[in-house]
């Protein structure tokens, strides 16, 4: 059999990994990437953490197999005695609602406990007690994760997966894919901008934010926009001691990283158009995050920016969630995009699930079928209401 892949990126070199250890796998695996060096890549400007606070069983039961996988990846992922560095750090997300929010906080907890996330309810004046850097202003109720979550470093986690994939044989191109070939409900080629054509029996859509534009060439719409946000990096002379990822009552998060801190949070809903140019925009910061954080750590008042990058999210319109599986119309084109914010924590998961959905037609592991690109036709939005 042979596969090819769109994209590189950690959900494409994840897939090549999970597909080339299968003892079920005899072929060839072709990974199409248009640059190696990921500059505009998700994965290699992720803000890389893991997280058991989500609101639907299956994206806590995808954050709980990650979370296992990134303790054994070093191991995992070796090439000739050369592991990976993930540094991955455990600590909890602290997520903060206001009133109006309370009652979300409460009915995600309910089904995380249910998956047997650790996660702990938090009046305010439980969360002063905890975190005494921080202030409760308009806090009704928080959320900690007590295990299980925390953050690593996810271009080490992509070069991993690459590392490892073309050490189990998987070739990686340098080219882009640009046209698809389909005849009828199956999917023939594609053709190279170098002017190759590559047939195979599988394809795989893993392009991250430019998936839409791989699906339109197979005359599917898929509705994934490329969604910028910034992230910022600061230091401040009295940091707040083994600070979780605080998610504030905006969404404006922050965590530790390194000596300093990394935050960032979602732009108004009229600026947030697809396509927007990959530059950090000081005037979110200085206006909109900077205050938010002096407001809720009043320490960060005397914080110093030091630097900021901006990445796309690969934005589901529809439902938030990611798209998986092979398409309804074309049964040997599988997607693996969508991930709104949330996908290099997932590429473990569903690399593996992809894997299993090409070789032996079904998830056997972790059913990841509620993620069924499926359901766009059927109308039948999955959504993810803990988005940050
Ligand atoms: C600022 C920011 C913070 C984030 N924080 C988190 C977080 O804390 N936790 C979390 O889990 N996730 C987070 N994410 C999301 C996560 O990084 C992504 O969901 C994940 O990296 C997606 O991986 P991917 O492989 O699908 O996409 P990408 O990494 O974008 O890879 C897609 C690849 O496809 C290639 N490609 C596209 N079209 C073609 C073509 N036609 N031919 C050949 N190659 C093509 C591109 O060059 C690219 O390398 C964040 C993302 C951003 C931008």
């Amino acid at each position: 059999m042979r596969v090819v892949i769109v994209g590189g990126g950690v959900m494409g070199s994840a897939l090549a990994w999970w597909l080339g250890r299968d003892p079920a796998f005899t072929g060839e695996i072709l990974v199409v990437e248009r640059d190696p060096s990921y500059r505009r890549a998700s994965s290699a400007l992720s803000a890389s953490s893991i997280r058991q606070q989500f609101g639907t069983e299956v994206n806590i039961a995808i954050g709980r197999f990650g979370v296992e996988f990134l303790r054994r990846a070093e191991d995992l992922l070796a090439v000739g005695g050369e592991a990976p560095a993930l540094g991955f750090v455990e600590r909890g997300y602290l997520v903060l609602a206001a009133a109006p929010g309370a009652a979300v906080l409460r009915a995600n907890h309910r089904i995380q406990r249910a998956c047997g996330a650790d996660v702990l309810l938090l009046e305010p004046a439980e969360l002063v007690a905890r975190f005494p850097w921080l202030s409760p202003e308009d806090v009704a109720l928080a959320s900690l994760g007590l295990g299980d979550e925390g953050w690593f470093d996810g271009w080490a986690l992509l070069q991993g997966f690459r590392k490892a994939a073309i050490a189990l044989g998987a070739r990686y191109l340098t080219d882009e894919v640009v046209a698809g070939e389909r005849r009828g409900d199956r999917a023939v080629a594609v053709r190279l901008a170098s002017g190759e054509r590559l047939a195979a029996e599988v394809f795989v859509v893993a392009a991250g934010p430019w998936a839409a534009a791989v699906a339109a060439m197979f005359d599917l719409a898929l509705p994934v926009e490329a969604r910028r946000r910034c992230v910022y990096v600061f230091e401040t002379p009295e940091p707040p001691a083994s600070a979780p990822l605080v998610v504030d009552l905006s969404g404006i998060w922050f965590r530790p990283e390194g000596r300093g801190f990394i935050c960032g949070g979602p732009p108004p809903e009229e600026e947030d158009r697809p396509d927007l140019p990959l530059v950090a925009e000081d005037p979110f910061f200085e206006e909109t995050i900077w205050p938010a954080l002096a407001r809720r750590v009043p320490a960060f008042e005397r914080l110093r920016l030091r630097s900021s990058w901006a990445g796309y999210y690969a934005w589901n319109t529809f439902d938030q969630n990611a798209l998986l599986g092979p398409h309804p119309e074309i049964d040997n084109l599988h997607f693996m995009v969508g991930f709104s914010g949330h996908g290099i924590q997932q590429a473990p998961a569903v690399g593996r699930g992809i894997a299993e959905r090409i070789l032996h037609g079904r998830y056997r592991s972790l059913d990841l079928s509620p993620l069924d690109i499926a359901r766009l036709r059927e109308g039948r939005p999955l959504r993810e209401p803990a988005v940050i």
